[in-house]
């Protein structure tokens, strides 16, 4: 098996498929759709506009209503066009390297071995979805609707980014939200007449000391980090305009909800005589919690992974994925399900083959256990 996984890696992996360079995002979207007909499947590329390649989707039950397992992961990669010539796929050390070797080509390419070596009748006895988006990079902008309608139709899910460098598994996710929040004073020269300013910076400054005590590190592990500040323009001027940027993070919405209303509450109180504040959600994403459902996918995982002769480990992650999505419409969901690896986003990304034949296994016995 190990052969032919690497001969179909290293066909996806050489492709440029950065999630807007299209056309190659579509190539592998029609490489995946001739695979999945090639094991009977029935498949369909998704059409989702013009600012993100195909998706596709395969299922073994054509017309289904409902399904009792959803495998995703993305085709595209952050890598822009001429990634491949510079350093396409190879395998040295016990390690593949190339553009989206781990996230997400491992997991697109485990996925269909996982369901080609999958037995005959847990493939009668289950209606299974695989859904391949073509824009996870770019938070899935044009796929997230799609997704999130065929996840409601899934009893469950298994997000196939790939797992974390130790072999660990992604239970849960926190969720996520963004705020600008502009400042503004008023200017005065620095020597002639500085009673007669407003320093928007000093606001801004206060305001981030306060807004970053919203956070709860050690108890409830949320997170507020005031990662941008831009105030000012030149040395002798007390500064007109201020903006902070403001990233959130949270292992539960209702926290997150405490969090948001925290800053709008900051951003209406008085941050001095003649400054006005105007603070803007920019965006925000739900928490992937790992509820009790979650934990029973989880106890499947475990059990798979040990007929596989090795013991499944979990992380709760920081940051967010399609998993997020899939949660937020309220279908269980595990991710990181798919072959080790690390350095994602870099040139140093690589993937553990010694991961890759128990992990796409374990996909099989999953099915095997529904
Ligand atoms: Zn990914």
């Amino acid at each position: 098996m190990l052969e032919t996984y690497l001969k179909d890696l290293e066909e996806v992996v050489n492709i440029d498929c950065g999630s807007s360079t299209c056309a190659g995002v579509t190539r592998v979207a029609e490489i995946m759709k001739r695979h999945y007909d090639s094991i009977g499947f029935a498949t369909e590329l998704v059409d989702l506009g013009d600012k993100a390649g195909k998706g596709l989707f395969a299922t073994n039950k054509p017309g289904a209503e409902k399904f009792d397992i959803m495998f995703n992961a993305h085709l595209d990669t952050v890598f822009p066009e001429g990634t491949v010539a510079e350093r396409p796929f190879r395998v040295a050390d016990g390690k593949v390297y190339g553009p989206g070797c781990a996230d997400c080509k491992a997991g697109v390419i485990a996925i269909f071995h996982a369901l080609k070596n999958a037995r005959r009748e847990d493939l009668d006895r289950l209606a299974i979805a695989v859904c391949y988006n073509p824009d996870e990079e770019v938070s899935s902008l044009s796929s997230r609707e799609w997704l999130a309608g065929m996840a409601r139709k899934c009893t469950r899910a298994i997000v196939s980014e790939p797992g974390r460098a130790s072999g660990a598994f992604v239970r849960s996710r926190k969720g996520r939200s963004v705020w600008n929040v502009t400042f503004h004073g008023v200017a005065a020269h620095a020597g002639n007449n500085p009673q007669d300013g407003r320093s928007a910076v000093l606001a801004a400054a206060k305001f981030t000391i306060a807004a970053t005590e919203l956070q709860d590190l050690e108890g409830k592990g949320t997170s507020v980090t005031v990662g941008v500040i831009q105030g000012g323009t030149v040395c002798n001027t007390v500064p007109e305009t201020c903006v902070i940027k403001i990233d959130t993070r949270r292992w539960n919405d209702e926290d997150g909800r405490e969090i948001d209303e925290g800053i709008e509450a900051l951003a209406r109180q008085n941050w001095g005589d003649g400054i006005t504040v105007e603070a803007v959600r920019l965006s925000v994403s739900p928490a992937m919690p790992c509820t009790d459902k979650a934990k029973e996918l989880v106890e499947i995982i475990n059990e798979a992974a040990r007929l596989e002769g090795f013991d499944a480990t979990w992380v709760d992650a920081g940051g967010g994925s399609d998993a997020n999505r899939i949660a937020q419409v309220g279908t269980p969901v595990v991710d990181g399900i798919a072959p080790a690896g690390g350095c994602f986003h870099s040139e140093r990304e690589y993937l553990r083959v010694d991961t890759i034949e128990n992990r796409t296994r374990m996909l099989s016995r999953i099915l095997t256990l529904l």
